[in-house]
């Protein structure tokens, strides 16, 4: 099946077409955020604008790169939630009129979902039971994948996301707008072991996480280290705040693993495509003999490829949605809400 999948429920302008659940044949990814910059954020409704002023044409290019046209299509696709809700209708404002254009099954999509599916677009026989670390901008879930489309998660944050906690240290620290990849590439020149930030484990056997008191220790030391008058070493306290975050979501990543009896761990979201958790979580889950699939940076970070593969494994259930598909801003992982009615599975 070739399925043409959009995702716009943030501030990428995106459209890929996947065959099989495992070719990408395209995957145009249109950023905004240069539009965002100087707000120092996403603006939602600058995002819905630009977004329909992009998404035409992001599909033209899809289509184009594939070398197919809407003929050889099988099915669309789309995010559906969650996310920011003017930005979702654009997407699925689209998809419908697609899919009822052509007379097309439409498949709705969860944005998480869609994540967690990057992992498939790697390496499509992954064996059940699975344990996925999301890490993005507006989640830290660790989620227990028992089939396709079968999600528990078994932990989450109960403050910031990672995504979050990365590009409001960026801020505490003045590098700019968006954090995460500027702290990334910032580490490399740090000592990760030159400033002592705290480690959030919560209550023992806790799969969940919390971040907002490390931001605190941070602009705390910041604080100090300004009336102390003291030369501050941006990259050692970058480098330090990143293995902070690091070392606790790879610990409980691992001890979710355990606990849960699973021996392939996926990783997902744009905080997946944070070289220091790649190498760490790789490295460590080597350590127990587990393997760790990651999928490279352009299919961690947001992308309708893995909308695409979320809705072939969808498609092949049957799993379609009806025309009458709604964005969805809150939308939980494992739950299908169309149009009033309420499914979950
Ligand atoms: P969600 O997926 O939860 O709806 P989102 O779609 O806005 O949120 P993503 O696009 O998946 O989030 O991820 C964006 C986040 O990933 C941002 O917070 C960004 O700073 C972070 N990020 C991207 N690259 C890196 C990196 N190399 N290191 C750390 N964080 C990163
Ligand atoms: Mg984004
Ligand atoms: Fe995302």
């Amino acid at each position: 099946a070739v399925i043409l999948a959009l995702e716009t429920s943030c501030d990428e302008t995106s459209a890929a077409v996947v065959a099989g659940g495992r070719q990408v044949l395209s995957n145009i990814i249109s950023s905004q955020v240069e539009v965002h910059r100087k707000f120092g954020g996403v603006v939602p409704e600058v995002a819905s604008r630009k977004h329909l002023e992009l998404l035409n044409q992001v599909v033209a290019e899809a289509l184009g790169a594939a070398g197919l046209g809407f003929k050889d299509l099988d099915a669309v696709a789309v995010t559906y939630g969650p996310g920011l809700v003017g930005a979702l209708l654009v997407g699925v404002s689209a998809a419908k009129a697609i899919a009822y254009g052509l007379d097309l099954p439409l498949v709705g999509v969860n944005h998480l979902e869609g994540h967690i599916y990057a992992n498939f677009l790697v390496d499509p026989a992954l064996d059940f039971p699975l344990l996925c670390l999301v890490v993005s901008g507006g989640h830290t879930d660790l989620v227990l994948v028992k089939g396709h489309g079968s999600f528990q998660v078994v932990g989450r944050t109960r403050d910031d996301a990672a995504g979050e906690a990365f590009d409001k240290a960026a801020r505490t620290l003045g590098l700019g707008y968006p954090g995460g990849p500027l702290i990334d590439r910032l580490s490399r020149q740090g000592n990760p072991a030159a400033v002592n930030l705290p480690r959030a484990y919560l209550e023992e056997g806790s799969f969940d996480f919390s971040f907002s008191g490390l931001k605190s220790a941070l602009i705390n030391w910041l604080h100090r280290a300004g009336r102390l008058g003291g030369d501050v070493n941006k990259a050692d306290l970058a480098a330090s705040f990143q293995k902070a975050v690091v070392d606790v979501l790879v610990d409980k990543t691992l001890a979710a693993a355990r606990e849960n009896g699973v021996t392939t761990i996926l990783l997902a979201g744009g905080v997946a495509a944070n070289a220091c958790l790649r190498a760490e979580l790789a490295r460590r889950a080597e350590e127990e003999c587990r393997r760790v699939i990651i999928p490279p940076p352009v299919l961690c970070t947001d992308n309708a490829a893995m909308v695409a593969c979320a809705a072939y494994y969808r498609f092949l259930r049957g799993a379609f949605a009806p025309l009458t598909l709604n964005a969805v801003p809150d939308l939980k992982l494992g739950e299908d809400r169309y149009e009033g009615s309420f499914v979950r599975k």
